[in-house]
């Protein structure tokens, strides 16, 4: 048996208990002792039964000395009753709805009991108790030496008396029986390697490998249990922050074209828009020109809140690519978004000679037309089949957290894809059509990403924040709404419908599976119902969700742009980065059910103008109301503070989707600590400072496993 074998090895697992492991994604020997326990019960309080006192938890030694099953008065419950002593006093245990424990705890055996101390009027007993037969149970007197704690001539207790891992469990297989096949594993695997390198562990004092793994599964302290998964998770990240490090040194051995900066050209563009470029967006574009001159693809996110304008940055990178005779390509999760895209660069670009063009389901463009175009601005669309630019050399791909990986690299894989042939048209530049040259890359979010998440998955100097929003901008007035105050709310909101303003609905979010979708349409239909027949009766309401064909959800938009409706009901789908002006308030139902980062994006919508702006928080119970990050939002408009501490609260699952990482459970727990960040990024410095991947066989396949499990490039 070694790390690698099918987890079928282990004595002990058909068929059925291989379908339950495999629910847990075990598969391999590794994998089953990786799987980590979450939590330890403490059973290390080892006492005599004379000693014992109600409600402490503790670990007695005893002999059984009767045990049987009755049933209760009622004839409805099983309780198997032992009686049990050691050398100061007796004491009960029962256990519920386990008649078969007689099978194995019989008469005149020594166990350990384990768990918390009941009374009743009959004294003290053990309730629902864990148990360890000890030994063969044969001897006459207690097997072990009591002073030495867990350790008995037989072997060491896996389940009582010390600190008890606890798993992650499936329907039928317990920690138990997790517990007993890992103890298996380590006893016959001998030292397991470690793949970071010496210099590193030493430098950074981390146990190594093989003690770490030993100690998470069977800790005699808490200080040992933190120091195995202080290695652990530093392991995982190393090789997270190795990976990323890889990646970028692979990305930068790519050709890519050059465009060189125009500062006249870019100047004008500037001098010509109606503001003026706060601090943060002059410096994201300069970065990204300056990305854009090196002959390697610029692979670089731009993060900033919303409203904190991140289109005109990325227009300005357009331009330069344009007027160099190059195509730009705009990618836009929705319909309605890539339309607000290709109207505000149309205007943007009016003055030059640049062509925009807009591809989305909706709004086909003959394939011909593709090579004449100079910027052009599609959903979806823009990775079909048949799609073929002439000359792409930019793509920026807008609200990126909203396309899978696939679906990016489908658009910068065009360029490298076949060119028909005879494929002529003007703009088209020979030097580019002959090389097999990567687009440059620039991915947009409005999801402030927390400090230590983005450089860990970006690298630093990839990373370009818009931290300020444009002056002038008024704060955006949040309240949390209890049920009691509904109806005052009702009232102001008719009263800025009044003063001509529109209002936005989001309905609760509901789960994220396939039926929760439907239950969230059902919701939102619901609430459309219930504003518009029984509290706005007299207003003009829109209803926008996720089963909506693209059309409709167009329809719906338009209208409320056009101010054709005055209150736009709507799932958590709506619509990211669309621009309403004239809306002036926000109103979240189940706001508690929403992360702080979600619930600021929803915020975003409103306040885009002159127009003192609210957002209301509604909550499902007054209780809720009261919540402390729900006061956090109120007290902040920061996205990233709202971002760290959203990190901290809900975990890095929702700046990226887990199951799209790949990252196991470890890593992603891990991503939240910034210290442990800081201290892996030093050690991935100092280790390609000193040392090659060559040098480290081992370090080098775990890379390469790592890369495989792991869904983003
Ligand atoms: P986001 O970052 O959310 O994509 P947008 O690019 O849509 O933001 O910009 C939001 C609005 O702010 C737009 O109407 C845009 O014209 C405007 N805007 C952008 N930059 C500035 C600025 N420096 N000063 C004032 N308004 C700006
Ligand atoms: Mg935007």
């Amino acid at each position: 048996m070694d790390l690698n074998s099918p987890i079928q090895t282990i004595p002990g697992i058909g068929e059925k208990v291989l379908e339950k492991l495999d629910r847990l994604k075990i598969k391999k020997v590794s994998d089953l002792l990786f799987h980590l326990p979450f939590r330890y019960e403490d059973f290390s309080n080892i006492k005599n039964i004379f000693d014992l006192e109600a409600e402490e938890k503790a670990t007695i030694t005893a002999r059984v000395l009767n045990i049987g099953n009755k049933r209760t008065w009622k004839r409805k419950m099983i309780i198997t009753e032992a009686l049990l002593e050691d050398d100061t006093a007796p004491i009960r245990a029962v256990w519920f709805h386990q008649p078969y424990l007689l099978q194995t705890l019989k008469k005149g055996l020594w166990v350990n009991i384990s768990g918390k101390v009941s009374a009743d009027k009959m004294g003290l007993y053990f309730s629902n108790p864990v148990f360890e037969v000890l030994g063969s149970g044969e001897s006459e007197g207690p097997p072990f030496d009591k002073s030495e704690g867990r350790s008995f001539s037989f072997g060491e207790t896996l389940h009582t008396a010390g600190l008890v891992a606890i798993y992650p469990e499936t329907a039928g297989l317990t920690s138990r029986w997790l517990r007993l096949k890992i103890r298996g594993i380590l006893d016959n695997i001998g030292t397991i390697p470690d793949f970071l390198p010496n210099f590193i562990s030493q430098k950074f004092c981390l146990i190594n490998l093989n003690q770490a793994i030993r100690q998470i599964h069977f800790p005699k302290t808490l200080n040992e249990a933190a120091a195995a998964k202080k290695r652990l998770a530093f392991g995982d990240i190393f090789l997270l922050q190795l990976f990323v490090y890889n990646a970028k040194q692979k990305n930068k051995s790519k050709p890519a074209a050059k465009i060189t900066i125009d500062l006249f050209l870019v100047k004008k563009l500037i001098a010509a828009l109606p503001f003026q470029l706060t601090n943060s967006q002059k410096l994201a574009a300069w970065q990204i020109l300056k990305d854009l001159e090196q002959p390697s693809p610029m692979n670089r996110i731009l993060v900033g809140d919303v409203g904190s304008g991140k289109t005109v940055v990325a227009a300005i990178a357009a331009l330069n690519v344009a007027s160099q005779k190059y195509q730009a390509a705009f990618m836009a999760p929705t319909e309605i978004l890539a339309n607000q895209h290709f109207k505000t660069l149309t205007k943007l670009f009016e003055k030059w000679p640049i062509k925009v063009a807009l591809l989305t389901s909706s709004n086909k463009l003959p394939m011909s037309d593709l090579g004449k175009v100079d910027v052009i601005v599609g959903t979806h669309a823009l990775i079909q089949k048949g799609v073929r630019f002439s000359n792409l050399a930019l793509v920026v791909v807008d609200e990126q957290h909203r396309f899978g990986v696939e679906q990016r690299a489908a658009l910068l894989r065009q360029e490298t894809s076949d060119k028909k042939q005879g494929e002529t048209n003007s703009m088209s530049h020979v030097a580019c059509r002959m090389s097999q040259k990567i687009p440059h890359l620039l991915s947009m979010s409005a999801t402030p990403i927390p400090r230590t998440l983005a450089l860990t998955l970006y690298g630093d100097l990839d990373l370009s924040l818009l931290k300020e929003l444009p002056k002038g901008r008024k704060k955006i007035i949040t309240k949390i709404v209890a049920p009691i105050n509904r109806d005052k709310a009702y009232e102001f909101i008719e009263n800025q419908i009044k003063r001509g303003r529109q209002v936005f609905v989001i309905c609760p979010l509901i789960e994220v599976s396939e039926a929760a979708i439907m239950s969230e349409v059902k919701a939102a239909a619901a609430e459309y119902k219930k504003l518009s027949e029984k509290i706005f009766p007299h207003l003009k309401i829109g209803l926008l969700h996720g089963k909506l064909k693209p059309a409709e959800k167009e329809a719906v938009m338009k209208s409320f742009k056009d101010k054709k409706t005055d209150i736009l009901v709507s799932t958590s789908v709506v619509e990211v980065g669309i621009d309403i002006p004239n809306a002036s308030v926000m109103m979240i139902e189940g706001a508690d059910r929403f992360g702080l980062s979600q619930l600021h994006q929803f915020r975003g919508r409103v306040g885009r103008a002159d127009h003192q702006s609210y957002c209301f928080l509604f909550t499902e119970s007054p209780a809720k109301a009261t919540s402390h990050r729900l006061k956090m939002l109120v007290e902040s408009e920061d996205g990233f503070k709202l971002a760290e501490k959203d990190l901290q609260i809900r975990g890095p699952g929702q700046f990226f989707g887990k199951e799209q990482s790949g990252l196991p459970d470890l890593a992603m727990e891990s991503l939240k600590d910034t210290k442990l960040i800081e201290e892996v990024q030093q050690a991935v410095k100092l280790f390609l400072e000193k040392s090659k991947l060559e040098d480290h066989p081992l370090l080098q396949q775990k890379l390469f496993e790592f890369k495989r499990n792991i869904h983003w490039e």
